[in-house]
């Protein structure tokens, strides 16, 4: 058996990736390179980024270097098939958009040569870069590091194609739009490489997207879990998958720049300091559906949600309304370039369920902030939401994790609302106290072994914990009017009551009515309940309800929301047995579900028998 992830099966299920092991013969060092489409977009720049390649062998490295194709080259062969169809087959869009990258590793490999060097190209399919058949978004099952290793024990420079695969009956899969990234650091948990390089155009991670906002922050170290949340924020500079690689395997990330050699920002487990907020992201590509009237019967919002999910279509910001007459209403975002296969999913079950209609916008778009420090001090949400109403920007939805905070605003006054969160968290400024870094990043560390051998595909989730929290309470409030700075007034008034507030959820529904929801421990319901009683007599609202005990059931994982069917099977699992879903709480790395209380231990135990399969 070759000493690396040759996936020999153990039992029935199990495969045993040999990382550990390859990484336990290997002598000289090992690094992986990889280089976005702006790096590689001519031949000089080709031959700038060879040349980095080169002195990283020098200086006694093996290399494997990973390339995008070249410029804006997917975008044109995209561009190219939509001149004929609106909706070409995803297969074949895989054979199209795959060419791309063929032809940077050829010329990449033609430059290493040119210089003197031993390099050799070789696609997914020579790699052996194993894929599920999800044409335009597979998902890494396994890689073969044999043919890369006898290459790199050879003296060669390997350049490997990124953002593509195979799959089991040999078609070629890409991986998602900026999928390089993923490939780079699936390659370099595969070798247990001893540094996964990512250059690109900018020569760090940033606060917030620099080219957005010039005061963004450069920053010099960024957690594994903000990273991910920020890039499935928006934060467009990491694919977000490719840090569920590098979480998971412990893979120490440096994004830095192309043309200079400043050194750039580490991704690793820890992060830079406490501050509540680490960055802000910004996704302008968004829709946003309202389904309405839908019967108020366990299982329908299920129905919508399994349908959404078999298309894998990633919902995000899911929120539901009070309904009325019995109806409930229901909305939720997916990216933009979802929307139209959204669009005929969603008028399906609409027909199906009764409900009473649905409509979906794309002028929308979700600005989002993120950091651990979040989890234990409280106070975020008032300051964003006040930041945004300071600028007169209606907030159209809001959800929240323990990680992140997202509201929904019109597309054009997005970047607004992004500089006067960005400013408002003084994200422009170091923190106060930075920590230095305690252990160094490694994929040798005790204990790795045993993760990566419980999975039966590398981009498999792992599911750390499953809980139920009965510690709280919810509030609703309806038929609120949707203006600018009502979410500020609100929580600015619970925070100075000394109320911790945990998830909450903010949607409009029909005639320009919004309705709020959120949890609150048990012990300040009272409290909370005076305050929003004062609040809806003033805006003259009619609703105000609440359930003084509820129960949020937690799944806590790895890239839960990237792998769209989790949130839906969480959701099946309880609708199966029969128990409604209050609030959705959802980040990459937690799920939270808000049920009625006498449900708890109920939804708690079926959730651990649905996922037993994943724990870790
Ligand atoms: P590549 O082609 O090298 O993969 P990308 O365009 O995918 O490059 O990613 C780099 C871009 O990401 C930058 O040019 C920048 O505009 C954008 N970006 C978005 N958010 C951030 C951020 N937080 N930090 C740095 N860059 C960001
Ligand atoms: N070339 C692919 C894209 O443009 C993959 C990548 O650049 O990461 O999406
Ligand atoms: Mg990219």
């Amino acid at each position: 058996m070759p000493p690396d992830c040759q996936n020999p099966k153990i039992g029935e299920n199990w495969t045993v990736l040999f990382v550990s092991i390859s990484n336990s013969l290997r002598t000289m060092p090992l690094i992986v390179q990889k280089f976005g489409g702006s790096s590689v977009a001519d031949t000089q720049k080709i031959l700038g980024a060879a040349r980095k390649a080169i002195r990283a062998a020098q200086a006694g490295n093996q290399v494997v270097v990973v390339v995008s194709a070249m410029g804006k080259t997917t975008n044109q062969l995209i561009a190219l098939a939509n001149e004929i169809t609106e909706r070409p087959s995803y297969r074949e869009m895989d054979m199209l958009m795959s060419s791309g990258e063929q032809v940077t590793i050829a010329l990449f490999a033609i430059a290493l040569e040119s210089l003197g060097y031993k390099a050799v190209s070789m696609t997914a399919a020579q790699l052996g870069i194993k894929t599920d058949s999800s044409h335009t978004r597979a998902r890494i099952k396994s890689i073969s590091t044999e043919r890369m290793r006898k290459a790199l024990d050879e003296g060669k420079i390997v350049i490997a194609a990124g953002f593509q695969g195979i799959d089991d009956d040999g078609d070629i899969t890409t991986l998602g739009r900026g999928g390089s990234d993923t490939s780079a650091v699936a390659l370099a948990a595969a070798l247990g490489a001893d540094e996964c390089e990512i250059y690109t155009d900018v020569d760090g991670v940033y606060s917030t997207d620099p080219r957005i906002l010039p005061e963004a922050r450069k920053v010099e170290r960024i957690a594994y879990d903000e990273m991910l949340e920020l890039a499935s924020l928006g934060a467009g500079v990491m694919h977000s998958r490719s840090i569920e690689f590098a979480k998971k395997f412990r893979v120490p990330v440096q994004v830095r720049s192309s043309f200079s050699d400043t050194p750039g920002s580490l991704i690793v487990a820890e992060p830079e300091s406490d501050d509540p907020v680490c960055g802000a992201a910004i996704s302008k590509n968004e829709a946003r559906f309202t389904v309405i009237g839908i019967p108020d019967q366990p299982g329908n919002a299920m129905r919508l949600f399994s349908a959404i999910a078999e298309a894998k279509i990633p919902t995000d910001m899911i929120v539901q309304n009070i309904g009325v007459e019995g109806r409930a209403d229901l909305s939720f975002t997916v990216p933009a370039t979802d929307q139209l296969a959204a669009f005929d999913v969603v008028n399906t079950v609409v027909k199906e369920i009764g409900a009473k209609g649905a409509s979906s916008q794309d002028d929308v778009a979700k600005v989002s902030v993120v950091g651990l420090g979040m989890e234990s001090q409280s106070g975020v949400a008032q300051k964003m939401f006040r930041a945004i109403a300071d600028k007169g920007i209606n907030i159209q939805m809001i959800t929240t994790s323990e990680i992140k905070i997202s509201v929904l605003v019109s597309r054009d006054d997005a970047p607004e609302a992004l500089r006067a969160v960005h400013a408002a968290f003084e994200l422009q400024n170091p923190p106060k106290r930075i920590h230095p870094l305690k252990s160094q990043p490694s994929t040798k560390l005790e204990g790795h072994e045993l993760e990566i051998s419980r999975l039966t595909g590398m981009e498999d989730i792992i599911i750390e914990s499953i809980h139920c929290n009965r510690e709280e309470s919810r509030i609703t409030i309806g038929e609120m009017p949707d203006r600018p700075g009502i979410a500020a007034e609100m929580f600015e008034k619970i925070a100075a009551a000394g109320i911790l507030v945990d998830m909450i959820v903010q949607s409009c529904g029909r005639e320009g009515k919004a309705s709020i929801s959120f949890t609150i421990p048990r012990t300040s319901l009272d409290k909370a309940l005076a305050v929003a009683a004062a609040l809806t007599e003033e805006w003259g609202c009619s609703l105000l309800l609440h359930d003084p005990k509820i129960a949020i059931l937690s799944v806590r994982g790895t890239g839960l929301r990237s792998h769209t069917g989790l949130a839906y099977r969480m959701f099946k699992t309880l609708s199966d047995g029969g128990i409604n879903v209050n609030i959705i709480s959802t980040s990459e790395r937690n799920i939270g579900i808000s049920v009625d209380d006498g449900n708890g231990e109920k939804g708690l135990e079926l959730l651990k028998k649905e996922f037993v399969g994943e724990m870790m």
